[in-house]
């Protein structure tokens, strides 16, 4: 077995096997590019098949990713609600550039590629992935504490402070103090979603527990539609996280 990064395609994993007849090549569940190389055939011819086949490769692998709920990003602009968007476009420089803006009170990454490599580069995709976490952080800390604020106000349940949190795994919580806690991925959700995060935890304040005079509570400040908007955050989760 031999491992060979290869440009635009990314680690290729070459397997000798001597009962096998021709070269085969698969992009497997987990998005490894696999090649077998029959008895009599050779690394080099190996590598041009793979280069040869790079399309296909990168279609098949961006296909895994967005399945295996991976974001998978495109030039263009996306407005994941109505105060975040993230828009990537090209330049003529070789480097990745990030920069925030704020117009309308909309929170936008602007996010600058290198014009000449293809977006769907394993590598420029993982580069774009890192420099919009890292942004995140910043641009959920520009939405989120008013979005709270104006449901406290509205709903008359107050909290005793905020954290943005970069957690991962969970949206939100509220400690034994009332202070709450929210994770920097809320603004990528719709803003009905990101509401009825925010009226979970807030309604935390009043009951510590899951029970059923808590969810009677989130239940009333979501119009009667907590079932339905917990079963639409799961299903978000599994494309999003
Ligand atoms: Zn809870």
């Amino acid at each position: 077995m031999k491992v060979v990064n290869i440009e635009g395609i990314g680690d290729v994993i070459f397997v000798k096997n001597n009962r096998s007849k021709k070269y085969y090549l698969r992009v497997n569940k987990l998005g490894e590019v696999r090649v077998t190389i029959p008895m009599f055939g050779t690394y080099k011819f190996a590598v041009d098949y793979v280069q040869s086949k790079k399309d296909w490769i990168i279609d098949g692998k961006s296909k895994i990713s967005a399945a295996k709920g991976k974001k998978v990003y495109s030039i263009g602009r996306i407005d994941y609600n109505e105060k975040f968007s993230i828009s990537i476009s090209t330049h003529d420089k070789m480097t990745v550039k990030s920069q925030e803006e704020i117009s309308r009170q909309r929170e936008i990454i602007n996010i600058l590629v290198p014009s000449t490599v293809d977006i769907q580069n394993a590598e420029l995709q993982s580069i774009v992935s890192e420099h919009i976490s890292k942004i995140m952080l910043n641009a959920a800390k520009n939405v989120l504490p008013s979005m709270i604020e104006e449901i406290s106000q509205a709903t008359g349940l107050s909290y005793s402070g905020l954290r943005i949190s970069s957690a991962q795994r969970r949206w939100g919580s509220c400690s034994s103090t009332n202070s709450i806690s929210l994770s920097k991925n809320l603004i990528k959700l719709p803003t009905p979603l990101i509401n009825f995060v925010i009226i979970h935890e807030l309604c935390h304040t009043k009951h510590k527990n899951h029970g059923k005079y808590f969810h009677a509570l989130v239940d009333s400040y979501c119009g009667g539609k907590e079932k339905q908007l917990a079963k639409e955050l799961r299903q978000i989760e599994k494309v999003l996280l």
